[in-house]
């Protein structure tokens, strides 16, 4: 075992970056800590623009041949690397579980089980991406899908592996190579990735990984002039800094950001349900993308509503995430746990009401909250908190619940409980979001597209438009034979 080898929750981790088929170690390194109990990890390399040099150089060496693999190849390959992280399933689950405080029985269950599949599903999407030849006055007009190049995605600390390999796979399926920068917050299992697909046979430099702050490796992979896309999950800032970086080329984004995401609860709708969806949106401390955080319930059954939910929130277990029993795990870090208590702090100051929560409590967990009195102008209803944290508003009518949805600057999603079929169809119509869900919360398919509007995101991701994005297409159109007139 050497320096650069961490034993995490009993399974090695190499701390090194991961470039063209070689550990490479940086002079500086920054400490990852475990949400759990705030206990230190280890020592990770800390990359700077020298290493982004290296992992594009390797990324645009490996792209060529990469390219040219006939998807046959490349299918196989990636159905090896879902069959290396099923084998690995349980050391990837414990390891996320330390790194990033997540529970260990979703990871277990749910989220590495995913990352499977994202491997096989855009394998076997790559084997049917077809679009039917057409004919223009007797010529033939042919799509193809041709790869773009090295391609950098950046990812957050909230699903690490979940939403790094859901760019992952399809940017190597469609026969990009790859440079893959995790959050500095739960860097662990994308070493672990790069060592499932090294075993696969994925040939060196088509997948590399390079850890270190966004703020000191960033531009240097944003802005840099051999990269072809640049596909980021994460915070609206930081889409605004990789934006005007990657200005500098116009290179390609994607971006899947932050969302204030509504839960409307119609008087008409099965109450258990509501409460039921509406307690989920603990889930992951909060700390999720699509959480529907602002729950929108029509007057009549507010008191009801709220009773019941409370009931049902007061059953939750906070604590250990690796604890089977567990329902809400910790925060991801100090400083996320410092600005969850100040958006709380700042409403209940401006006049909001707790009616569950509100405090911190030990180490970095803090209370499942809903707060009740708030207007809807406030930081509270207009920003993204990433924790625990929901407000309730009620509404008499349809349009005003439907105005208080969409008044936001974000458009991610929205869920509906309702036992009105039409008012479903008619409300989805008028709401902002990239995806609705009537009566059940985050069923997702990957064939589906997925992205946001307005400040939750530019780009749509998922089935045929996640090739769309990483491919450069090309339409060819043929003469028939012997044809002469150009007219
Ligand atoms: P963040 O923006 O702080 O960081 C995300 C990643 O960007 C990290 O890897 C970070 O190191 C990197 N980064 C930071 N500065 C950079 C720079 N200048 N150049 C390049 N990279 C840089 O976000 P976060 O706090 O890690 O994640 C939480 C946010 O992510 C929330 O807003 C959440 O809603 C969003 N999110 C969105 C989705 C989605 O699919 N829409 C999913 C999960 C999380």
């Amino acid at each position: 075992m050497t320096d650069h080898t961490l034993t995490v929750a009993g399974v090695s981790v190499d701390t090194r970056h991961w470039i063209g088929g070689e550990r490479v170690a940086s002079g500086e390194t920054f400490t990852d800590v475990s949400p759990i109990d705030g206990s230190v990890i280890g020592e990770i390399s800390r990359g700077t623009a020298t290493e982004a040099a290296a992992a594009v150089a390797a990324a645009k060496a490996a792209f060529p041949a990469w390219a040219a693999t006939p998807r046959a190849e490349r299918a196989r390959i990636l159905h090896a690397v879902a069959d290396g992280v099923e084998k690995r399933l349980e050391e990837l689950a414990v390891v996320e579980t330390t790194d990033n405080g997540a529970l260990l029985r979703s990871h277990r269950r749910g989220v590495m089980p995913r990352v499977a599949h994202n491997f096989r599903f855009f394998a076997d999407w790559l084997l049917k991406l077809d679009h039917e030849d057409f004919e223009t006055r007797g010529h033939t007009n042919h799509v193809s899908w041709d790869p773009a190049g090295p391609s950098v995605l950046i990812t957050p600390w909230n699903a690490p592996l979940m939403l790094a390999t859901w760019k992952v796979a399809p940017a190597l399926a469609a026969g990009n190579t790859v440079v893959l920068k995790p959050a500095e917050w739960s860097p662990l299992t994308a070493s672990l990735l790069a060592d499932i697909a090294a075993e696969a046979g994925l040939p060196a430099g088509v997948l590399n990984v390079v850890q270190g702050y966004g703020s000191e490796i960033g531009d240097a992979l944003t802005s840099h002039p051999d990269v072809r896309r640049i596909s980021f999950t994460g915070s609206v800032p930081t889409a605004r800094r990789i934006a005007a970086s990657a200005a500098a080329n116009l290179t390609p984004l994607s971006l899947e950001l932050g969302g204030k995401s509504p839960l409307l609860v119609f008087a008409d709708a099965d109450l258990d349900l509501a409460v039921d969806l509406a307690v989920e949106q603990y889930d992951n401390a909060g700390q999720v993308c699509l959480a529907a955080t602002r729950l929108l319930v029509e007057e009549s059954v507010a008191e009801e509503f709220t009773r019941r939910f409370v009931d049902k929130a007061s059953t939750l277990k906070q604590g250990d995430p690796r604890d089977e029993a567990t329902d809400i795990g910790p925060t991801v870090h100090p400083r996320q746990l410092e600005k969850i208590d100040g958006f709380v702090r700042r409403a209940v100051a401006a006049g909001a009401r707790a009616v569950i929560g509100g405090r911190r409590k030990d180490g970095q967990y803090y209370a499942p909250t809903l707060l009740t009195e708030v207007a809807q102008d406030s930081e509270i209803v207009q920003e993204e908190v990433f924790g625990p944290v929901l407000t309730l508003q009620t509404f008499t009518t349809e349009d005003e619940a439907v105005r208080l949805a969409n008044d936001t600057r974000f458009g991610l999603a929205a869920t509906l409980a309702t036992g009105d079929h039409e008012r479903a169809a008619r409300v989805t119509a008028r709401l902002v979001a990239g995806t609705v869900w009537v009566n059940c919360f985050f069923v997702r398919d990957l064939q589906a597209p997925f992205g946001g509007s307005r400040h939750s995101g530019v780009g749509r991701e998922g089935g045929t438009w996640s090739f769309d994005f990483y491919c450069d297409l090309k339409n060819t159109v043929t003469a028939p034979k012997g044809w002469k007139d150009h007219g």
